[in-house]
This record gives structure tokens, sequence and C-alpha cells, in this order.
């Protein structure tokens, strides 16, 4: 998202941000926001190594040169964000943020082959763990994905798993390998080795995996 500010009192930022998806907020409870200011800072050349890196794997799965690819991804991007004009070589580093975690979130609908891990690549890795959780996608390796429970977080044992009110309760999309790995090791070396980390259930993640509802 991009915002403008609108006043500064010499303590605090007006901020307005175009935005219509008040369900969100409600179903995952937000009530902050991260600001980064838009300081004239053009795409960093790791944002840049990381945009060409995900582009080639695109490029790799559908059998296109890297140039089209990316012609066709800014492309889809600015239509589907409403975005100007977005280049490379030039853009600014939060329009270059935004372009990424579009590229990775394509990697995840599509489940394109990635040389490197997309929760690296992503630069929302909040929203890359999201979307995985979303699309039933292994956040590590991209495989079809059962829900994990975050430790703390757990289903009791010898309950009916259907009556269990899972909303709000943490959890990982993770294929049966990386979750049985979940299970042999503790929570903080599974989150240090993969840089993971638990997203909360809400209802939009509980329908994906037919969890029943209850608040
Ligand atoms: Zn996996
Ligand atoms: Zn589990």
């Amino acid at each position: 998202m991009i915002g403008y500010i609108t006043g500064f009192d010499g303590k605090s930022l007006t901020i307005k941000v175009p935005f219509t998806d008040g369900e969100l907020l409600q179903r995952q409870g937000v009530t902050q926001a991260e600001i980064r200011l838009d300081d004239g800072r053009t795409i960093s050349a790791e944002q840049r190594r990381k945009a060409w890196v995900l582009i080639g794997d695109i490029s790799n799965w559908c059998g296109f040169l890297p140039e089209d690819v990316n012609g066709w991804m800014k492309y889809y991007f600015i239509l589907d964000k409403d975005m100007p004009y977005i280049s490379l070589s030039n853009c600014s580093m939060s329009l270059a943020s935004q372009y990424i975690d579009y590229l990775v979130a394509f990697c995840v609908d599509n489940s394109v082959p990635c040389r490197k891990r997309l929760i690296d690549m992503a630069e929302d890795p909040n929203k890359f763990l999201y979307h995985s959780l979303i699309n039933r996608s292994c956040a590590i390796c991209g495989e079809h994905a059962e829900l994990h429970h975050a430790e703390g977080s757990k289903v009791g044992m010898g309950r009916n798993r259907l009556e269990i009110p899972h909303i709000g309760l943490e959890a990982y999309a993770l294929c049966r390998g990386h979750h049985t790995e979940a299970h042999q090791v503790p929570q903080y070396e599974f989150n240090a080795k993969y840089h993971l980390f638990p997203i909360k259930i809400d209802h939009r993640i509980a329908e994906a995996y037919t969890l029943k509802e209850e608040v």
C-alpha cells in the first residue's frame, strides 16, 4: 500500500492510505501498521537481485525469456495494484518491495519451482506465510500443505478435532515431510532453521482446511 502524508504537527504524522478491505482488519485483528517512509531511495541492488531471481524461476517454469516474463508481470502488477509504470532500474524501494511480493505470491499460486526459499525472498514474510496457509502450500518447499499448530496453540489430545475452536490459534502450512520434522524438533529450532513464524488462524484459513469455525 502507498499512503500520503497529509499533516505533521511536530510530534506526529497524519497519513492517509487508500484501503477498502475492512474485513481483513477484522479477520486478523489488525491494530498496527508498519510505516516505511519513502525517502526517495530507489530500488536496492538486493531487491533487484531478488526480483530477477524470481523472474528467472518463472521463466524456467513457463519457458519464456526472462525479459518477456518481467514485462508481463510488471503489466499485471500495475493493473492489479493500480500502480504507475514500474522500472527495475530506478523505481522506489517501496514499489520494488510490492513488486517482489507480487512475484512471490505468483510463485505460490502456481507452484513455480523456486531455487531460493520464498520466505527469504519475500519482502513481507507475514504476507507470504498467510498466503501459503490460504493456498495450502508448504511455507518451506511449496508442496501441498497440511496445518501444523504452533506450540501452546495445540489442539488437545483425545478431543474431537472438529469441535475445537481453531480461530485465533496460531499455525503453519507444512507439507507432510516438513510437518513430520516440525514434530521432531523444538519449535524455536525449527523456526530458526527455516526462518518461519506462526500465523493466527482466521476464518479464511480455517475454510481452506475446512476447520470448524468457532470464535
Ligand atoms: Zn515442505
Ligand atoms: Zn502438527
